[in-house]
């Protein structure tokens, strides 16, 4: 395919000579590549960085190893340039391809994720220096000269600032030698962006279980080529210390390593730990850097430079120059779904990204996904467990508070026996955390006359009431409004009335009933900084507050000695939706928040208040029992055919126009393939119907393990005709059924 052109008749034509043209994949959602022609004085290359013309513009793009098409002559383009960065390796270009191609993306889409950083394809501006001319014409000494020429008399060239201030002299002195032609400028390479860490520095003395576990990672690194491993071991019980083993054989092979962490922008306990580890700051990569570290990382991962990135999802598409290693720290956490764009599971494309490059994966976890588990079981990937925390250190009791007998006073939320053990806590100078996955003051607001709800106008959701912002808001597009003063159905006046708790509804409660309690809400909208965080972290660990109100951004990796009681406030907040993981995802995240209590030489309790004590997960968490939770889940979903036992698409058609939408669906629903290997469920109105003023309809496609269950799709989509206006999104093994 030849790029599309209103202006081809003004561009000179390149001779259409085979080996003078060459495929070139833009970072666009637009087919798999255009031919161009090359110029005679440029030698291109697989995985080149190029600026081509695309219409009107110029856009960067990467040549392809992939037959360039016979493009008549007169239509052909030339290639403009070859911009001056390391090519993106090959290894980086198979994985675009293969993630295209498992969820259901266009190649240019994905290479927009590796290509991120436009300014890193540009030249390094290199920095402004000074050396002493070597035949410097006659001028005029003083004592400020002097004192420059003799900084300047020995050493390599060096910034004015710094010979300024070595030299006791002003800027203007050395500006005056520059105009002179006393001093010579110089172009200084830019400083290294990261320093290499010290992987022989010494690391703590590991158990059996641990040293086991290292020593096989270690031993995979080093010997390169493909694997899975899964580190599973109760919180605190040296599972980062264990990879950060295999990160430092991949330093001492001279090679990179990658460790994914979820909310990585909040990991400030980690990076510590890492530079006490390593001596020096790892490259860090998430969506918060500045401009400047994005390119200076994305360069420095390039040219090998940075030798450890700890990343979120997209540090995936970073172009690794030799990547020995990768690791998911909470490979179970659903934030490694990405569910917008280009819709992926960063801990599985991981794996992909490993299995291309033939080199390990470690999988880390206290609470495997269902999907490890079995990886696991059938033998695929190799299993360490640590099944004792370090130093004895005890695992906190589960309790069950049963709210139906052990009831709160109205518009209260927290029972007699837990108010009692915070108390008790409080009393033995210790801290509490308070866990409720609920931001905000209230969930739900409504009129106390007509009992109209408050719900976003974009949305198919209420809005969320944040009293401390002073305003109601909602959670899945961000619009946000102050509370009315009237109803807007019964016209009454200040009847608006909060309904249920948000933690900002909790920290009121407990002002209340402990007044002399320092307390800190840790939620994202406050913590929302990489300073911030390490601000909460800091607080905590040297004591000034006594309490923490937290929502799923606490419950994760976190170490505090001194906390020993949890109390989940409602433990039913995620078992309440009913989608395919709701009873993993509440024993994971529930699971995790009950081993923030009690590390060190202090036991921990956890309260988990409940109206239903019997449910499984809710059984499973009070007996420890990860591995019965896990059977009793994987025999449910076997018996449904459902993931990891089946495959599932999801598929959202939506558009603004509701008949459209309608009617799109509707198409697709009649030229739903029908056979007995693939069952598609739908149309159905999405539960968020409305979502930024989009009408969605769902289907959902399951089949076995054994179908391709993508190739149906694409075949089914491909063979119906739609309206431009309606949008179609696959997600393949989805996680949200919104
Ligand atoms: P996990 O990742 O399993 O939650 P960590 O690796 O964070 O566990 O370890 C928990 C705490 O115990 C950390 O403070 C860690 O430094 C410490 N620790 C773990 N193993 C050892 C060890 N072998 N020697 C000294 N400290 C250890
Ligand atoms: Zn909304």
């Amino acid at each position: 395919m030849a790029p599309p052109d209103s202006r081809q008749a003004k561009t000179k034509p390149a001779p259409d000579r085979s080996g003078d043209r060459v495929t070139v994949l833009l970072p666009l959602p637009l087919g798999r590549g255009y031919t161009y022609g090359v110029p005679a004085d440029l030698d291109l290359a697989p995985g080149d960085f190029v600026a081509v013309p695309l219409g009107p513009r110029t856009v960067t793009g990467v040549v392809w190893d992939r037959e360039p098409e016979d493009v008549p002559a007169g239509k052909l383009k030339s290639v403009l340039e070859r911009l001056p960065a390391p090519p993106l390796p090959d290894v980086s270009r198979r994985f675009v391809e293969w993630v295209a191609a498992y969820n259901m993306s266009s190649w240019g889409a994905v290479l927009k994720m590796a290509m991120s950083v436009p300014a890193a394809l540009q030249p390094e501006k290199s920095v402004r220096a000074y050396v002493a001319a070597p035949d410097p014409p006659p001028f005029k000494m003083t004592k400020a000269r002097e004192r420059v020429l003799a900084v300047l008399a020995e050493g390599p060239a060096r910034t004015g600032a710094d010979i300024a201030s070595e030299a006791g002299a002003g800027a203007s002195v050395i500006k005056g030698l520059a105009d002179a032609g006393v001093l010579a400028r110089a172009d200084l390479a830019p400083p290294p962006a990261f320093e290499i860490p010290d992987w022989a520095a010494e690391g703590p003395t590991l158990s059996t279980d641990q040293q086991t576990a290292a020593e096989a990672l270690c031993k995979d690194v080093k010997s390169g080529g493909f694997g899975v491993t899964v580190i599973e071991g109760v919180p605190g019980s040296g599972k980062t210390e264990v990879y950060l083993e295999a990160v430092a054989a991949a330093l001492e092979q001279g090679k990179q390593a990658l460790v994914m962490l979820p909310e990585i922008a909040l990991s400030a306990q980690w990076l510590q730990r890492f530079r006490a580890r390593f001596g020096v700051a790892p490259a860090v990569w998430h969506s918060d850097l500045t401009g400047v570290q994005r390119r200076r990382t994305w360069r420095a991962v390039a040219d090998g430079q940075a030798r450890v990135v700890v990343g979120a999802r997209s540090s995936l598409y970073l172009p690794f120059a030799n990547l020995a290693v990768i690791a998911v720290d909470e490979e179970h956490d659903q934030s490694f779904k990405q569910d917008e764009g280009v819709i992926y599971n960063a801990r599985d494309m991981a794996v992909v990204r490993a299995q291309l490059g033939e080199i390990p994966a470690i999988l880390v976890t206290a609470t495997p996904s269902l999907e490890t588990d079995q990886n696991v079981r059938s033998g695929r990937y190799s299993h360490h467990l640590l099944p004792v925390r370090h130093g004895g250190a005890s695992l906190p009791e589960i309790s069950i508070v049963d709210m139906r007998s052990d009831k709160p006073e109205r518009g209260h939320w927290l029972s007699p026996s837990l108010v009692e053990a915070m108390k008790k806590t409080f009393a033995a100078g210790e801290q509490v955390l308070l866990f409720l996955n609920r931001r905000g003051y209230a969930p739900l607001t409504l009129c106390r006359k007509c009992g109209h709800r408050l719900q976003c106008p974009q949305c198919s959701a209420w809005l969320v009431e944040h009293r401390l912002l002073g305003r109601l808001q909602c959670h899945h597009c961000g619009y946000a409004a102050r509370q009315p003063e009237r109803c807007s159905e019964c016209d009454a006046e200040d009847q608006f009335t909060a309904c249920g708790p948000g933690v900002e509804r909790l920290a009121e409660e407990v002002a209340e009933r402990f007044p002399e309690i320092a307390a800190t809400l840790a939620v994202s909208d406050i913590i929302n900084t990489p300073a911030r965080a390490t601000e909460l972290v800091r607080s905590i660990e040297e004591r000034e507050v006594d309490l923490i109100i937290g929502t799923q951004i606490v419950a994760k990796g976190y170490h505090f000695p001194h906390l020993t009681l949890v109390g989940v406030v409602d433990a039913d907040l995620g078992l309440a939706g009913g989608d395919l993981r709701a009873a993993e995802r509440t024993f994971q995240l529930l699971y995790q928040v009950a081993g923030r209590a009690g590390r060190a030489e202090r036991p921990g309790r956890v309260l988990m208040q409940t109206y239903m004590p019997d449910h499984p997960v809710i059984q499973a968490l009070s007996e420890g029992d990860s591995a019965g939770f896990l059977e009793a889940e994987a025999r449910d979903r076997q018996g449904a055919g459902m993931p990891p036992f089946g495959r599932l698409v999801g598929i959202i058609v939506s558009g603004t126009d509701e008949r459209l939408v309608d009617a799109a669906a509707s198409a697709l629903g009649r030229s739903a393939p029908r056979s007995a290997e693939v069952q598609i469920l739908g149309p159905a109105p999405a539960p968020m119907a409305v979502l930024r003023g989009r009408h969605r309809r769902r289907f959902l496609v399951k089949a076995g393990r054994s179908v391709n269950i993508q190739e149906r799709v694409r075949h089914w989509l491909r063979n119906t005709s739609l309206p431009k206006k309606v949008r179609v999104q696959t997600d393949v093994d989805p996680y949200s059924f919104l």
